[in-house]
C-alpha cells in the first residue's frame, strides 16, 4: 500500500529550481530516506510535504488523503506530520518538560505523566523535565525535539538531517534509538539526510536526489547493486565502471569475467564494487600496482593503478591487514559475483 505519494512535484524560487518534477512513491509504514548531496533539494522536498512552502505543481498525499494538488491544499497544523529540524529547533526560555508538552493542552489531567513517558522513550530521565535546553547536550537536545514531535502523535515523522551535529559513535546510537521509536510507535517516516552510509543503514526505500530530481528510488540493496546511472552509483559508495563485452551471461572485463543477468551479445559499462575485487600476491589474474595504501585497523586501503590493464583510473580496495602489500608491488587481481550492466 501506498503511505506517501508525491507526483509531480515542482517548487522554483525565481528562477532557481528547487524541486523539479518529483514523482515518488513511500510504501506503507516504510523508513523512507531522501539521500542528495547538499543543494539538491531535500529540505525544499521536506518543506513541502510538510506543507510550509507550497508547491507550483503536482499533487501531494497521504495514506490516500489528498494534502495538495488541483482540488486545494491542507494547511500544515491540519495534516498530522511532525518535523525535526537539524538542530536548535528547541524552543529556549522553555524547561524542557514544556517543549515536549508543547503541543499537549496545558490543562490536560495527564500532562507529566505523558511527558515523562515521552522522555524515557527516547532514553532520557524524567528529572530533565525542568531542564532548559542550554542545559543539555547535543545529542540530549534531540532527544527532546524527537520527543516533543513524538507527543503529536503523528501519521507521518519528517527528519531533516537530525544527526548532522552529533559526533560519529553518537550518531549510529541516536539513528538505532530513533528506528526502534518510530517502529514501536507504528510512526512512517521520511529521513533527509547527506550522508550515504546513514541513507543505506537507515532506509527500507530510499530515494537518491540530485539537481532537485529523482536520480534512482528503491529498496538500499537495490540502489546499491544495481543504480540507475554512474552517477548514483559513485554517490552511494566506491565504483570502478569498466567497459564490458557481454556474451551468454558472462562479462569480460579488464579485471576479469564476472557474471552478469544478460544474455545479448554487447558492449557496456559494468559495476565493480571494490568488494567484488579479490587482491592476491601471486596468481594469473589481471596485473596492478599498488600506488599507496592507508592504514584503517583492521584493514589496509590500497589504492591500485591497473591503467596498463585497461582499467582508465586508479581505485580504492580493502584488504586484510594481514596481506602484505606495499606501495609500488605488484599484484594479481580478479573479480567475483554478479556485476550490474548500466543502461540495459
Ligand atoms: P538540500 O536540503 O538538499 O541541501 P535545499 O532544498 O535546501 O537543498 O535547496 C535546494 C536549492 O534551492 C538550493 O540551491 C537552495 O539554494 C535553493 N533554495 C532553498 N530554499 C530557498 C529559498 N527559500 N529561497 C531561494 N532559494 C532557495
Ligand atoms: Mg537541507
Amino acid at each position: 500500500m501506498t503511505m506517501l505519494e508525491l507526483q509531480g512535484i515542482s517548487k522554483s524560487y525565481g528562477d532557481h529550481k528547487g524541486a523539479s518534477e518529483v514523482s515518488l512513491v513511500a510504501p506503507s509504514g516504510s523508513r523512507t530516506v531522501i539521500v542528495g548531496p547538499s543543494g539538491s533539494g531535500k529540505t525544499t522536498l521536506l518543506r513541502l510535504i510538510a506543507g510550509f512552502e507550497a508547491p507550483d505543481a503536482g499533487a501531494i498525499s497521504l495514506d490516500g488523503r489528498h494534502l495538495h494538488g488541483a482540488g486545494g491544499s491542507v494547511p500544515p497544523h491540519k495534516r498530522n506530520i511532525a518535523y525535526v529540524a537539524q538542530e536548535g529547533a528547541l524552543f529556549p526560555h522553555m524547561s524542557v518538560g514544556d517543549n515536549v508538552g508543547f503541543a499537549m493542552p496545558r490543562q490536560a489531567a495527564d500532562r507529566a505523566r505523558r511527558v515523562d513517558e515521552l522522555l524515557e522513550q527516547v532514553g532520557l530521565p524524567a528529572g530533565f523535565r525542568t531542564r532548559r535546553p542550554h542545559e543539555l547536550s547535543g545529542g540530549q537536545q534531540q532527544r527532546v525535539a524527537l520527543a516533543r514531535a513524538l507527543a503529536q502523535k503523528p501519521d507521518l515523522m519528517l527528519l531533516d538531517e537530525p544527526f548532522s551535529a552529533l559526533d560519529t559513535g553518537l550518531r549510529e546510537t541516536m539513528r538505532t534509538m530513533v528506528g526502534d521509536v518510530l517502529r514501536d510507535a507504528g510512526i512512517a517516516s521520511v529521513l533527509v539526510t547527506h550522508d550515504q552510509a546513514e541513507a543505506l543503514a537507515f532506509a527500507d526505500h530510499l530515494v537518491v536526489m540530485r539537481d532537485g530530481r529523482v536520480a534512482d528510488a528503491g529498496p538500499p540493496q537495490r540502489l546499491y547493486e544495481k543504480p540507475a546511472d554512474i552517477e548514483t552509483a559513485r554517490f552511494l559508495g566506491e565504483a570502478i565502471v569498466l567497459p564490458a563485452e557481454i556474451r551468454d551471461g558472462v562479462a569480460k572485463t579488464a579485471l576479469g569475467e564476472a557474471r552478469v543477468r544478460h544474455d545479448d551479445a554487447v558492449r557496456a559499462d559494468v559495476l565493480v564494487r571494490p568488494e567484488q575485487v579479490s587482491v592476491s600476491e601471486s596468481g594469473t589474474g589481471a596485473l596492478g600496482r599498488v600506488l599507496h595504501r592507508s592504514y584503517r585497523g583492521a584493514r589496509w586501503r590500497l589504492e591500485i593503478d591497473c591503467r596498463d590493464g585497461g582499467v582508465a583510473e586508479p581505485f580504492s580496495v580493502d584488504v586484510p591487514a594481514t596481506v602484505d602489500v606495499k606501495p609500488g608491488d605488484l599484484v594479481r587481481l580478479g573479480v567475483s559475483g554478479e556485476v550490474h550492466v548500466f543502461g540495459l
